[in-house]
């Protein structure tokens, strides 16, 4: 079988600040024309990563490739990659079409072949148009993509983002999502990209990994990492995660009878292919909050699970309702209902309700 063209291969990298272990034994390989984001919260080491694939940093230990070569000792400029900064960083004194072609020309490519690379990679953002204007004549949005065309003329192998979208408000910044995931299919490169919007590394990466203090805790496409979390980290970052934790009473083949910590009586759970849980262990099940679903009736379908409780909260969101359940005294849950249902059946503040899931949607963790 013919081996996947590898961007970047990164093995075992360490770096540290004084007593911080900024990032800690990280390895990840990135595939060629794959958009990989670095997820995590302030402080994970993220952006030290980034800076160390771009050259700015080097490595206490480890090794970074990019297309096979060896990064060690190469200076920034003359590894295949280009940085997007955060803040653009454009010139203010020059159009659109001089600040694209600012690069080319410091690196003498010849006149003929900068005009016919600016006009590529202004297509490829979408900003031909606006090419005599200044950077102060345009809107954030257009401005990012400016400073999207200005890497993107020197043809890098891999493009880096460093939070790119963190100077656009909210509406802006979901139509760039979009945006920013076209560009990179248009333009072929690698992107890899830091955030730590979890929506946006899931709506635009291919592939995501999400750190933490320095190490990567999962990787994988964005609907491994928010459907099958590998641990309460993950599944607490990368959206709502209700969780319910504990002790496995008894295993009934496939199924584990868990005596609940906040509840009074047992919850079934399925047993993932491979979990081993014996009768004694600490689980928690995390069920997603569009994965339940509320009645007033008690009874049960077969493969369902329920607990009772009463609504706390109603929140509208126009698209969807969500609830607070209270199943208990310490475990409040977080039911989503889109709209036309819980039209229906309009549940109320203090309405007694069973919040029911298929034993098979929930993910179960063990200590
Ligand atoms: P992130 O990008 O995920 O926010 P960083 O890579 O910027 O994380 O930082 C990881 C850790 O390393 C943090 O604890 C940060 O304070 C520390 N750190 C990063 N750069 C430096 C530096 N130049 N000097 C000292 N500590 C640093």
């Amino acid at each position: 079988m013919a081996e996947q063209p590898t961007s970047i291969d990164i093995t075992s990298l360490v770096k540290r600040h004084g007593a911080t272990l900024a990032v800690d034994h990280v390895s990840l390989t990135v595939q060629r024309g794959e958009f990989f984001s670095l997820l995590g919260p302030s402080g994970a080491g993220k952006s030290s990563v980034l800076r160390m694939i771009a050259g700015f940093e080097a490595p206490d230990e480890g090794t970074i490739r990019i297309e096979g070569r060896s990064m060690e000792g190469v200076p920034p400029n003359r590894r295949p990659v280009n940085l997007v900064f955060q803040s653009y960083a454009l010139f203010p004194h020059l159009t659109v079409a001089e600040n694209v072609s600012f690069g080319p020309r410091m690196q003498g490519v010849p006149q003929g072949e900068i005009a016919s690379r600016v006009r590529a990679s202004l297509d490829m953002v979408k900003l031909s148009s606006k090419e005599e204007r200044l950077p102060s004549q345009l809107s954030g949005g257009e401005q990012q993509r400016v400073a999207l065309a200005r890497a993107l003329v020197n043809r890098p192998a891999v493009l880096l983002l460093d939070e790119p979208l963190s100077a656009l408000d909210q509406q802006l910044r979901q139509e760039m999502q979009v945006e920013l995931k076209s560009i990179q299919e248009r333009a072929g490169c690698t992107f890899v990209c830091v955030t730590h919007h979890q929506e946006e590394a899931l709506t635009m990466s291919d592939r995501v990994a999400v750190m933490q203090q320095g190490r990567v805790l999962q990787i994988g496409c964005p609907q491994d990492v928010y459907e099958s979390p590998n641990s309460i980290f993950v599944a607490r970052f990368i959206g709502v995660s209700n969780e319910l934790r504990g002790i496995v009473r008894r295993i009934e083949g496939k199924r584990a009878v868990l005596q609940a910590q906040d509840f009074p009586g047992e919850v079934q759970i399925l047993l993932p292919d491979g979990t081993t849980l014996h009768e004694g262990n600490v689980a928690t099940i995390l069920l997603r909050p569009e994965r339940l679903r509320l009645s007033t009736s008690a009874q049960s379908l077969s493969g369902e699970q329920s607990l009772a409780g009463s609504v706390e909260k109603v929140l509208y969101s126009g698209s969807d309702r969500r609830y607070l359940v209270r199943c208990g005294e310490r475990l409040v849950w977080n039911v989503r209902v889109p709209n036309d249902e819980s039209g229906r059946n309009g549940l109320q503040r203090g309405d007694a309700v069973h919040v029911r899931w298929q034993i098979s949607d929930a993910v179960v963790l063990s200590e």
